[in-house]
């Protein structure tokens, strides 16, 4: 393995006067020290070291069998990161970083190591672009023993609501009368559910909710003007007080939050045959999100949509970012029991759980935030508990009704745990103004089940379920309009 050296680089002995000066100036001006080496170092081994490169921010773990002694300096011109660890030796595991940097990493443009003195091993993060670095240290904690944590931040973080606006602007240029060729896409020839008929209306904006504050205008696509929706059979009682003559209008889409569970460093529960949940929860996400963004009047916004970790407040303050309108988390966890099968479908509780096994499954969930590691030194952690007091009762009632509807399509599909919709305090599903259910997709502890879960056919079906689920709920209980620009 290519090791590059770094001494020239980083080396206040070795580096030519002007450049030396021009760090030391620098390092009076805006080095930041990042760590603090504690009073005894000890001989530790590195264990393994793991990167998740994502859009949000790349995440750098090196996990050992004791703490660290290290400092970590952020310097610029160019910008890097520069870790030394004392009393360390340079092994292969360490040496192994080097190689897990791939090309379309956002933060890390390449990772040097080296063995600096005899007892001090100096990593440099070459970065691509300036980054806002939290550095801590996490205690051990399930399979995990010690871990050292660099989380790099873009300077300008990406939002969700930006990237939903551009992806609305594309989704109407695609439904333009006249879209460019190329922008469209297949026709399909699904058989309409019943509840279609009530988007139908809606598309055309002929809901009450639809009105002078519905701000997103949007084409209407000739087609649709040949249907008769009124003459539609549908399990909706939602009815038209008048029919309006085909015209342009304004319509909002409706936003649904797509939360599939754990990411990167949190892998989720993981089946006998080393299935994660992680990987097989994205999938059904992504499966979701593609069918909801194919309909007129929808579209999804994924709080994570690759393999990273996502700690549970960040997913509730992406929803809220957004004004969704719905919040759907995604998992499939592990019981105690192998015999333990079916979905269930859970919505946030302020009186207790409604089973022990709900208990039991959202305290596990809630601890997705020290399996994935959160830096308990951020600002925002005060602010962002304040938010999640604010549960009203308004909410769950919603969410219980929502709930209903998805269990009930699911149920179509797949066993079900249980007949109702259960409830517990999961920290995921908190957002004070948005519905959110938590839907157990299987039991990833169960064979059979983890077998259905490794199957695409399983989870299109999943999909399938979740979004008649959803299109129900809003065919019964129209959506408001809102009154912020999207
Ligand atoms: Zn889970």
């Amino acid at each position: 393995m290519l090791i590059k050296p770094f001494r020239s680089f980083e080396s206040n002995t070795t580096t030519p006067p002007i450049w030396r000066r021009r760090q030391l100036l620098c390092a009076g001006a805006s080095v930041l020290l990042l760590g603090l080496l504690p009073k005894s170092a000890y001989a530790a081994s590195i264990l393994g070291v793991r990167v998740w490169p994502a859009r949000d921010y790349t995440r750098l773990t090196i996990e050992s069998d004791q703490p660290l002694a290290y400092t970590s300096r952020l310097l610029q011109e160019p910008e890097r990161i520069v870790v030394d660890f004392k009393g360390l030796t340079l092994d292969t595991t360490l040496k192994a970083l080097v190689a897990k940097i791939t090309p379309n990493d956002p933060q890390i443009r390449q990772v040097r190591v080296g063995q600096f003195t005899p007892d001090t091993v100096r990593l440099v993060l070459d970065l691509k672009d300036a980054v806002k670095p939290q550095v801590f240290t996490l205690p051990p904690i399930s399979n995990y023993r010690h871990r050292l944590v660099f989380d790099l931040y873009p300077a300008i973080p990406p939002d969700p609501l930006l990237d939903l606006i551009a992806k609305t602007e594309a989704k109407a240029m695609v439904n333009a009368p006249h879209a460019p060729p190329g922008l469209t896409g297949p026709k399909t020839s699904a058989p309409l559910d019943p509840s279609d008929a009530f988007f139908e209306r809606f598309a055309k904006g002929e809901t009450p909710s639809s009105g002078t504050s519905d701000l997103l205008a949007q084409q209407k696509n000739p087609q649709d003007t040949a249907r008769a929706p009124s003459t539609r059979a549908g399990d909706d009682k939602y009815s038209l007080s008048q029919q309006t003559p085909a015209k342009a209008h304004t319509v909002r889409l409706l936003t649904i939050a797509i939360d599939p569970g754990h990411g990167g460093e949190d892998p989720g529960a993981i089946g006998k045959k080393g299935t994660y949940e992680k990987n097989v929860v994205l999938d059904i996400a992504r499966r979701l999100r593609t069918k909801i963004d194919a309909l007129p009047n929808m579209r999804a916004m994924m709080t994570r949509d690759d393999d990273y970790f996502v700690p549970l407040h960040v997913r509730v303050q992406k929803a809220r970012r957004v004004e969704a309108d719905l919040f759907v988390s995604i998992h499939a966890d592990a019981f105690i029991t192998p015999k333990a099968h079916g979905s269930s479908v859970f919505a946030l509780s302020n009186h207790g759980a409604s089973s022990t096994t709900a208990k039991w499954i959202a305290n596990k969930e809630n601890t997705s935030d020290l399996i994935g590691g959160v830096n308990i030194k951020t600002q925002d952690k005060a602010v962002s508990h304040a938010l999640l007091d604010m549960s009203t009762t308004a909410q769950i009632n919603d969410s219980m009704r929502y709930g209903n509807y998805v269990l009930n399509e699911i149920g179509r599909i797949n066993k079900l745990h249980k007949n109702a919709v259960e409830q517990a305090s999961f920290a995921v599903l908190k957002a004070p103004d948005i519905p959110s259910v938590l839907v157990e997709t299987a039991f990833i502890s169960n064979p059979e089940e983890e077998v259905k879960l490794n199957t695409p056919a399983y989870r299109e079906q999943m999909a399938n379920a979740i979004l008649r689920g959803i299109k129900r709920y809003f065919s019964a209980n129209p959506p408001l309009a809102k009154n912020k620009m999207l």
